[in-house]
C-alpha cells in the first residue's frame, strides 16, 4: 500500500520464533509500496544482547526483507526525556515509590489491567514532581480531562473506529518511567513511532489492550495520529502463544532444519 511505512519492533531478548516471523512479515506485506523500519526495542539492557540483535538480523534477511538504518531505543533516552518533562510540565504525572508489595496490599481485590497490576492510586494525591529516582506514573483522569475522547483506526483483526472508555477504572495510572530502567515501553514506542513517521503499527494482538495508552499519549504530546494493525497470536500445538524461550520454534531452527521462507510463511498461515 502506496505511502505506508511500517515497522516491526523486536525486542533482541532471545531468538524470533514463528510469531515474530508472522508480525515481520504482516508488516512487510503491507509496505509493499512504503516502508518498512526495523525498531530494536532495546531498553531492557540488562535482557538484551548483541547477539540477539545479529539473529534478528539474519533471520529478517533470510525471510527477504530488507530496511533502512535501524533505530536501537537505547540511543533515544534524550527523547523519552524530554516527552517525560513536557507531560510533567503538563501536570499529568506524579513520582510514585510505591513497590508491587505495596500496591497488592493496597487493594483487596487487585485487578489486572494490560499492564499487570491496575495502580489503586496510592501516591496519586501526593502529586510529588518526580526526581530523577522516581517511578513516574501517568495520571489518567487529569490526563482524559485534557485530551478529551479518544478515537483510532483498527486495520487488523479488530478493525474498526475504536472510542476507548473506561481507561482510568481498566487500565489506570501506568508507569510511564522506571526507576533503574527509564522509559517504559508505553512512552518509548509512542515518542518513536512519531520519529520514525510510522503511519501504520502492525503487531500482535496481545497489545490492543495497551493501544488506548498509546493513542493518548500521542494526543497529550501533539503528535500525528497512526493506525494500528493488530494481528493473531501464532499459537502452538495446544494452542499456547508462542513465547521467547519457545526456541524450537525458533526461526533459526527451522532455517537449520532445511526449511524455506516460503515453508515459514505457509507455517504461519501467510502463503
Ligand atoms: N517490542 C514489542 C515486542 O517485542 C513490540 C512493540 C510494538 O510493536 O509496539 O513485543
Ligand atoms: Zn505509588
Amino acid at each position: 500500500m502506496a505511502g505506508y511505512v511500517n515497522r516491526f519492533a523486536p525486542s533482541p531478548t532471545g531468538p524470533l520464533h514463528l510469531g515474530h516471523a508472522f508480525s515481520a512479515l504482516t508488516a512487510w506485506d503491507r509496505a509493499t509500496e512504503g516502508t518498512f523500519l526495523l525498531r530494536i526495542e532495546d531498553l531492557d539492557q540488562g535482557r538484551s544482547r548483541p547477539e540477539w540483535v545479529r539473529g534478528i538480523y539474519d533471520d529478517l534477511r533470510w525471510l527477504g526483507l530488507d530496511w533502512p538504518e535501524p533505530l536501537f531505543q537505547s540511543t533515544r533516552l534524550d527523547a523519552y526525556d524530554t516527552a517525560l518533562a513536557r507531560l510533567g510540565e503538563m501536570g499529568v504525572t506524579y513520582a510514585c515509590t510505591c513497590s508491587r508489595a505495596d500496591i497488592r496490599a493496597a487493594q483487596t481485590a487487585p485487578q489486572e489491567g494490560p499492564d499487570g497490576l491496575i495502580y489503586p492510586g496510592t501516591c496519586r494525591a501526593l502529586h510529588r514532581r518526580p526526581g530523577p529516582d522516581d517511578a513516574v506514573r501517568l495520571d489518567m483522569a487529569a490526563a482524559l480531562n485534557l485530551t478529551g475522547p479518544l478515537s483510532f483506526t483498527e486495520t487488523g483483526i479488530f478493525a474498526g473506529e475504536h472510542r476507548p472508555t473506561r481507561m482510568v477504572e481498566d487500565i489506570g495510572d501506568v508507569v510511564l518511567s522506571r526507576r533503574t530502567m527509564g522509559a517504559a515501553y508505553h512512552l518509548a514506542v509512542v515518542v518513536d513511532d512519531a520519529f520514525q513517521n510510522v503511519s501504520e503499527a502492525v503487531r500482535g494482538a496481545d497489545l490492543f489492550a495497551a493501544t488506548p495508552i498509546h493513542v493518548l499519549l500521542g494526543k497529550l504530546l501533539d503528535l500525528p495520529a497512526i493506525r494500528f494493525h493488530h494481528h493473531r497470536l501464532i499459537r502452538d500445538e495446544t494452542g499456547k502463544r508462542l513465547a521467547k524461550r519457545d526456541d524450537a520454534r525458533a526461526i533459526a531452527a527451522y532455517r537449520a532444519e532445511g526449511a524455506t521462507p516460503e515453508d515459514v510463511r505457509r507455517m504461519v498461515g501467510l502463503a
